[in-house]
């Protein structure tokens, strides 16, 4: 795929866009920008050999040249991929369920036009439709999670504490995170939670210099509950805030043990994910994960007993699954009835093992799984509250949060939304500091790898000091 564009600022975003189209590999897209006063002319020539297409195509558009700076650039953005997407759509005869949006958070930007008095919330809908092309489910879906999200709040001394566990009992076949697989990685996990330890404390320094308040606490990785008992209980014993809302991503069923609940239970955690992905057994083998139906069962019903809200994850699209054994998962998940439901569409993307065998995955069926899952989980109690996109999903589907009678998980949204700061420890982990005047986030990476987040603890110490300064 060639794209060749003069506005070298939006070359990205048109070649996301084509990508969404998924056109044969010898595509090749030509852009030229114009504009005069009040005016901006988009031209576009399109060629594919393979699929008989030589186009050209030309918008013009009304624009209001003394708009500011940022405004301007990002309505000439909106415009271009809209134009673009109209010709693309109408070479191939395509739809597509986002429309001309490529970004991670359709919500957020729904929720900035509504913020920026741009537009009233009741037109969110009728906006995304008409203006970018969004299907009218999607666009509907967005207008329902803007209106179910609650507990945002633009505080910026209110903050979230996140923790990061990169390790897992194995590797799924779908992952690209940078997740290590235990058994490479146990040597050095008491020496990563006493740098996490270390960390933690300059955080707790920063937190009350400001002063913070920490409003919700999310442990997640990889599986922190691949950790032992004491492992967990060392960790949070230092961990010390009190907070409204404290979370422990336990993803894989089978390293889930009462000791472990309890420790958590212990210290105040009130919400963990149990992620089955999917009930049929022989596609858990098939991606790499080691756990049977049975242990999430009993995860299950041993974190009820001991009182957590439960989150569960499903991937719509796994290799092998048509619908009807997408739905009978479903089927499963509703007799179990927790609290969360997530639902992800699979996403092959570059650094997952996937990518080099798609063998199995039958695409056109998971537009079914997922319309079905958004009429399902509301027709069942079920509420989305969250939002959120990736790269090389399938079918240019989403992922979507649910929850029941009140549950939402607050630090799904601030993240997502990203209305609020957040100070994040261990290897991978990424601080965002808000600044909601402003309208402005700036964010700090840790390093990635373990080594070299143990290797540079110290330095990452100072770099938060000077950045939460
Ligand atoms: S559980 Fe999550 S982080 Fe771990 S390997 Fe699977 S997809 Fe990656």
């Amino acid at each position: 795929m060639e794209i060749i564009s003069n506005n070298q600022d939006l070359a990205i975003e048109i070649e996301n866009l084509v990508d969404f189209f998924a056109p044969a590999d010898d595509f090749c897209l030509t852009h030229e920008e114009k504009q005069e006063s009040g005016k901006l002319t988009n031209v576009f020539n399109i060629k594919c050999a393979s699929l008989n297409i030589d186009k050209n195509f030309e918008f013009d558009n009304q624009f209001k040249d003394n708009l500011d700076a940022l405004k301007s650039k990002s309505i000439k953005k909106r415009l271009v991929k809209v134009n673009l997407y109209d010709a693309i759509s109408s070479l191939l005869n395509k739809t597509l369920p986002w429309g001309s949006l490529t970004g991670i958070r359709p919500t957020k930007l729904a929720r900035d036009m509504v913020e920026s008095g741009e537009i009233k919330e009741h037109l969110i809908a009728e906006t995304l439709e008409k203006d970018f092309r969004v299907s009218k489910d999607k666009a509907k879906l967005t207008a329902h999670i803007i209106k179910n999200q609650k507990g945002i709040i633009r505080n910026d001394s209110v903050i979230d504490l996140y923790i990061n566990i990169p390790i897992c009992p194995s590797r799924c076949l779908y992952c690209s995170f940078i997740s290590n697989e235990f058994d490479r990685v146990k040597d050095k996990i008491e020496t990563y939670i006493d740098c996490l330890i270390k960390e933690l404390n300059a955080v707790r320094q920063i937190i009350n210099q400001k002063p913070y308040v920490v409003r919700n606490i999310y442990i997640g990785g990889g599986t922190p509950s691949v950790l032992s008992a004491q492992q967990l209980d060392r960790l949070l014993s230092e961990i010390n805030f009190s907070v409204d809302e404290f979370t422990v991503e336990c993803g894989r069923a089978d390293t889930i043990t009462e000791e472990k609940l309890d420790v958590l239970k212990k210290h105040k955690v009130s919400r963990i994910s149990i992620n089955p992905q999917t009930f049929n057994e022989s596609t858990l083998k098939r991606i790499g994960r080691k756990h049977k139906n049975s242990q999430v069962l009993e995860a299950y019903s041993l974190a009820l007993e001991k009182g957590f809200v439960v989150n569960m994850d499903f991937i719509a699209g796994l290799p092998g699954e048509r619908f009807a054994t997408f739905k009978k998962t479903l089927a499963t998940a509703l007799e179990l009835y927790p609290e969360n439901i997530t639902i992800h569409t699979l996403s092959i993307k570059n650094g997952g093992l996937l990518k080099f065998d798609t063998s199995g995955i039958y695409e056109k069926d998971v537009v079914k799984m997922i319309d079905y899952a958004e009429k399902l989980l509301p027709e069942n109690g079920y509420k989305p509250y969250y939002l959120y996109r990736q790269k090389h999903q399938l079918q240019g589907l989403e992922n979507v949060g649910y929850y029941r009678d009140d549950n939402i998980c607050v630090f799904n949204i601030d993240s997502m939304e990203e209305t609020n700061t957040v100070i994040a420890i261990g290897a991978g982990a990424m601080s965002k500091r808000v600044f909601n005047i402003e309208h402005r986030i700036e964010r700090l990476p840790n390093p990635k790898f373990i080594d070299d987040y143990i290797a540079r603890v110290d330095e990452m110490i100072a770099k938060k000091n000077e950045f939460f300064k």
